[in-house]
C-alpha cells in the first residue's frame, strides 16, 4: 500500500530530528598495522625532533642525478618522500642513505604517477572503464604495480576517482567516467590490484585515491576551476567512489586543486577531517596535490604561506607535495601557540603507519626490472583490456567484422600509426618501442601488399589538405576504407581542456573527401574524451570508439575489425550531440517540465519553434548522441522475462530482480547487463535512473542465461536534506537493461518506516 506523502514526511522529520549527521558505516578497514609496528611508530615519534617530523611531512620531486645536496638532506631527514623522477639505482641509493645514514633510519617512500600502466601501457582509465570489467582492471593494476615496484616505486598516485561529467575537461581521460557506482567498483578494483593481498609483499605498492574531492566538477570544464557541489550531491555522487576505495583498503588520498563550495579541497576541514577521518575512520595518510597548499593563497583562502600551512594542517593534510610551507612555517606556528603540535604528531603517525604497512622499514629496495621485452602476461592483459574497452557505436548492414578475405583495405588517418598518441596521457614510463599500432597489426593480418596506408593528415590537428589526394586515391583502389581519427594524446589530460569537442584539424574534410571514393567506410576513433562527430557519422558504415588504447591497442583493434574479438565495451560517460549540451549525464533529474518523445529528433543546428514549454533545445534534440551504458555487438542480445522476487519489499529487506538474456546472433560475445532503479517520489527529488549493479556475461550463439541481481533497501538510500543517508518507503522502478535509456522495467514498493 502506498504510504501517504504527508505521513512519510512527518515520520521522516521525527527520525531526522532524533539523529545527527549520519555517515554510511565504513566497510572493510585498512589492513591493521601490527602492535609491533604501532610500538615502533610511537617509539620513533618520541625520539623525533620537530624538524624530522616536518621532514616526514614533506615531499619533493626526485632531483636529477641525486646531487650531494639532496643526499645530505636525506641524511638529515629533510624529506619523507621523493617522487616521479630518479633512476632505479638512484632510488636505491637514496633509500640506503635514509635507512643507514639518517639519525633514525626512517625510509623514504617513492611515489610516481603510474596511472594506466608502467612499462606496459593499458588503455587510459576512461577506456578501462568502458570494459565494465573489474577483474581485468584489477589485473592491469596488479601488473602496473609489479613493473613499477621493480623500478623501486612504492606508491602510485592512482586511482583517480573524480566523477567526470564534462568532456571538455581534459582529465576525463584519467577518470572512470560519470557514474559513482561504476567508478567506485572499478576504483576499488584498481586499489586491490596495486595493493595486492598484502601491502608488504613484493610487487605491491600503495594506491592513492585522488583528487579528494569534487575536482571533476570544474566549472566550464576548465582545469583547476571552481566547483560548487551541494552537500547531498557531494556525498551521493562525488564522495562515493572515494568511499569505495576506502572500503577496499586504500592507504593514501590526495587532496585536489579545486575550490569546493568556497573552501579549497587542500584546506577543507569538512571533507578531510570530518568525512575522511571522523566518519570513515581512515588511518592512512593524505598528501596534497602539487603545490596545492600554497595555492590556497591564490585562491584567496590564505594570506601567505604560513596561513596556508596552518589551514592545511588544521584540515588534516599530512604530507605537502612540492611546496614547503609546512617545513618553513610550522615551527613558528607552534611557537606562537596557533598550531597544536599534536596535529603534527598525528600526521607523522599516519605517514609512518603506511611506511610500516608497506614493510619499508624491513625491506631492501633493489631494482630488478628486466630491460628486456614486456612480459607475455602483461601484453595479454593489455590486449584483452584494450579489446574489452572498444565500444561499437554503429554497425550498419553488419559492416563489421570484415572478412579476412577482403581483398584490399585502405588504412587512412593521423592516428593509424602514432605510438605516442595511442598510449595517451600520463604514460611517462611506457615502452614506446613495444607499442603495436593499428597500421602494423592490420598489415600483419592481411599482409602488407593488401593494405594501402596513407595518413592523409600528419597529426589530428593538421589543417593541410596536401595529403587528401593520395588518401582518396588509396580509397578508390581499395574495397573498404578504415579511417583512424580522433585526437592526439596531448589534447587530453591535465591542463588540456577543450572548448570544442569536434574532431580537430581538417579531419572532417578528410572524411568528406575520402567518402567521394564511394567505398564502405569504417571509423576507428582514438581519443581521450567523448568527441562530437554528429555531422559526419552518417558517412560511416561502422564506428568503433577505441579511446587511447595503450601498448596493445593495434592488435586489439585488428582483432575487432576482423572478428577475432567481438566488441563488448559500454560507454562509461554520455556522449553529447554537441558541446552545447554539456553537462549531460544519464542520472539527471526529471524537472517539472520534462520533454516528451514528441520533442525528439530536432536536427543539430536548426532553429524550430518549441513544441511546448518544456526542457529542451530549439536547435538540437535534447537526448545524447550515445547514452551512458551504450555499446553494440556483432551479435544481438535479447532481454526478456523480467522477474521480481516480490513487489512488496520490507524496509531493511530486499528483493531479487532477474531477466533472461539470450544471444540470438551469430557470434559468441560478452554483454554488460545493467541494473538501474528510480525512486519515484522522494523527500528530495531523485534522478530518473541510477545504476545499482552490473554483470558481464559471455554467451555462445543461441545461449540464454538468467541474470539475477540482489537489491537491498540499503542500495536505495540517498542523502536527504538533513544530510542523512536514508531509504524512504514508496514506489520504485527497476530496469534490467543494456544501456541507461532502454531495458525491461518493473515496479516494486518499499513499505515500513524510513531508515
Ligand atoms: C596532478 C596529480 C599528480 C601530481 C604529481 C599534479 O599536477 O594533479 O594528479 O599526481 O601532479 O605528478
Amino acid at each position: 500500500m502506498r504510504i501517504p506523502q504527508l505521513a512519510v514526511a512527518v515520520l521522516f522529520l521525527l527520525i531526522a530530528s532524533a539523529a545527527s549527521v549520519q555517515a554510511q558505516p565504513p566497510g572493510v578497514p585498512a589492513p591493521p598495522t601490527s602492535a609491533v609496528g604501532e610500538r615502533r611508530i610511537e617509539d620513533l615519534l618520541g625520539r623525533m625532533t620537530l624538524e624530522e617530523k616536518l621532514g616526514q611531512m614533506s615531499q619533493t620531486l626526485f632531483p636529477k642525478g641525486l646531487p650531494d645536496k639532496t643526499k645530505d638532506e636525506i641524511r638529515q631527514g629533510r624529506w619523507g618522500s621523493l617522487f616521479n623522477l630518479g633512476t632505479p639505482d638512484e632510488k636505491a641509493e637514496a633509500q640506503r642513505i635514509a635507512r643507514k645514514e639518517s639519525r633514525l633510519g626512517i625510509p623514504l617512500i617513492f611515489g610516481q604517477d603510474v596511472i594506466h600502466g608502467y612499462r606496459t601501457v593499458f588503455p587510459i582509465p576512461l577506456g578501462q572503464a568502458a570494459s565494465w570489467d573489474p577483474e581485468l582492471v584489477r589485473r592491469a593494476a596488479r601488473i602496473s604495480a609489479r613493473e613499477a615496484y621493480a623500478d623501486g616505486i612504492q606508491w602510485t598516485f592512482s586511482p583517480m576517482l573524480d566523477i567526470a561529467r564534462d568532456p571538455r575537461w581534459g582529465r576525463v581521460a584519467e577518470s572512470l567516467g560519470e557514474d559513482p557506482h561504476l567508478c567506485g567498483v572499478l576504483g576499488a578494483a584498481m586499489v586491490r590490484g596495486y595493493q595486492g593481498d598484502s601491502l608488504d609483499a613484493p610487487g605491491s605498492i600503495a594506491a592513492c585515491g585522488k583528487h579528494y574531492v569534487g575536482y571533476g566538477a570544474a566549472e566550464g570544464g576548465r582545469d583547476y576551476n571552481t566547483t560548487w557541489i551541494p552537500q547531498n550531491l557531494l556525498r551521493e555522487v562525488y564522495l562515493k567512489p572515494f568511499q569505495s576505495a576506502r572500503e577496499a583498503g586504500v592507504v593514501t588520498f590526495m587532496t585536489g586543486f579545486n575550490d569546493l563550495n568556497g573552501v579549497p579541497a587542500s584546506g577543507n576541514v569538512f571533507t578531510v577531517r570530518q568525512v575522511l577521518r571522523d566518519e570513515w575512520r581512515f588511518d592512512g595518510f593524505v598528501v596534497s596535490d602539487y603545490t596545492s597548499i600554497t595555492e590556497l593563497i591564490e585562491h584567496g583562502y590564505a594570506a601567505d604561506a604560513k596561513d596556508a600551512a596552518l589551514k592545511a594542517l588544521r584540515a588534516g593534510v599530512d604530507m605537502e607535495m612540492v611546496s614547503t610551507s609546512y617545513h618553513d612555517h610550522a615551527p613558528s606556528l607552534i611557537g606562537s601557540g596557533r598550531l597544536d603540535p599534536k596535529l603534527i604528531d598525528e600526521s607523522v603517525r599516519n605517514i609512518l603507519r603506511v611506511k610500516t604497512r608497506l614493510g619499508l622499514f624491513d625491506r631492501e629496495t633493489s631494482p630488478v626490472n628486466p630491460a628486456g621485452p614486456l612480459a607475455p602476461d602483461a601484453l595479454d592483459v593489455a590486449r584483452s583490456l584494450a579489446a574489452e574497452s572498444l565500444v561499437l557505436l554503429k554497425n550498419q548492414g553488419r559492416a563489421l567484422p570484415l572478412a579476412q578475405s577482403t581483398v584490399k583495405v585502405a588504412v587512412i588517418g593521423p592516428l593509424a600509426d602514432s605510438p605516442e598518441d595511442q598510449v595517451g596521457t600520463w604514460a611517462l614510463n611506457g615502452d614506446r618501442y613495444a607499442v603495436r599500432t593499428p597500421r602494423a597489426a592490420i598489415q600483419q593480418v592481411l599482409g602488407p601488399e593488401r593494405v594501402a596506408w596513407v595518413s592523409g593528415l600528419k597529426t589530428s590537428r593538421d589543417t593541410s589538405r596536401d595529403g587528401f589526394a593520395s588518401a582518396t586515391e588509396a580509397a578508390r583502389n581499395s574495397d573498404v576504407v578504415l579511417l583512424f581519427l580522433g585526437e592526439e594524446a596531448i589534447l587530453s589530460g591535465e591542463a588540456h581542456a577543450r572548448a570544442f569537442l569536434n574532431l580537430p584539424g581538417a579531419q572532417e574534410d578528410l572524411v568528406n573527401e575520402v567518402a567521394k571514393a564511394g567505398k564502405p567506410m569504417i571509423a576507428v576513433i582514438l581519443a581521450g574524451r567523448p568527441l562530437t562527430f554528429h555531422s559526419i557519422a552518417s558517412k560511416f558504415d561502422a564506428i568503433l570508439y577505441a579511446w587511447h588504447p595503450g601498448t596493445m591497442g593495434g592488435p586489439a583493434i585488428a582483432d575487432a575489425i576482423f572478428g577475432a574479438a567481438v566488441p563488448s565495451g559500454k560507454l562509461p560517460i554520455t556522449f553529447p550531440r554537441t558541446v552545447g549540451q554539456v553537462p549531460i549525464y544519464y542520472s539527471h533529474k526529471n524537472t517539472g517540465r520534462p520533454p516528451s518523445p514528441r520533442d525528439l529528433g530536432i536536427p543539430l543546428g536548426t532553429a524550430l519553434n518549441p513544441t511546448g514549454f518544456v526542457s529542451q533545445y530549439l536547435d538540437v534534440d535534447f537526448t545524447p548522441e550515445y547514452p551512458f551504458g551504450f555499446g553494440l555487438s556483432y551479435t544481438r542480445f535479447e532481454y526478456s522475462n523480467l522477474q521480481l522476487s516480490t513487489r512488496q519489499v520490507v524496509m531493511n529487506g530486499g528483493l531479487t530482480v532477474s531477466a533472461d538474456v539470450a544471444n540470438v546472433g551469430p557470434y559468441e560475445a560478452g554483454e554488460v547487463v545493467q541494473l538501474y532503479t528510480r525512486d519515484l517520489v522522494g523527500s528530495t527529488t531523485r534522478p530518473v535512473r541510477e545504476l545499482k549493479s552490473f554483470r558481464r556475461v559471455r554467451l555462445k550463439p543461441g545461449q540464454k542465461e538468467t541474470v539475477e541481481f540482489r537489491l537491498s533497501t540499503r542500495d536505495l538510500a540517498f542523502v536527504n536534506d538533513r544530510m542523512q543517508w536514508i531509504t524512504e518507503p514508496g514506489r520504485f522502478h527497476v530496469w534490467i537493461a543494456s544501456d541507461a535509456v532502454s531495458g525491461l522495467v518493473g515496479e516494486f514498493e518499499v513499505g515500513g518506516e524510513a531508515r
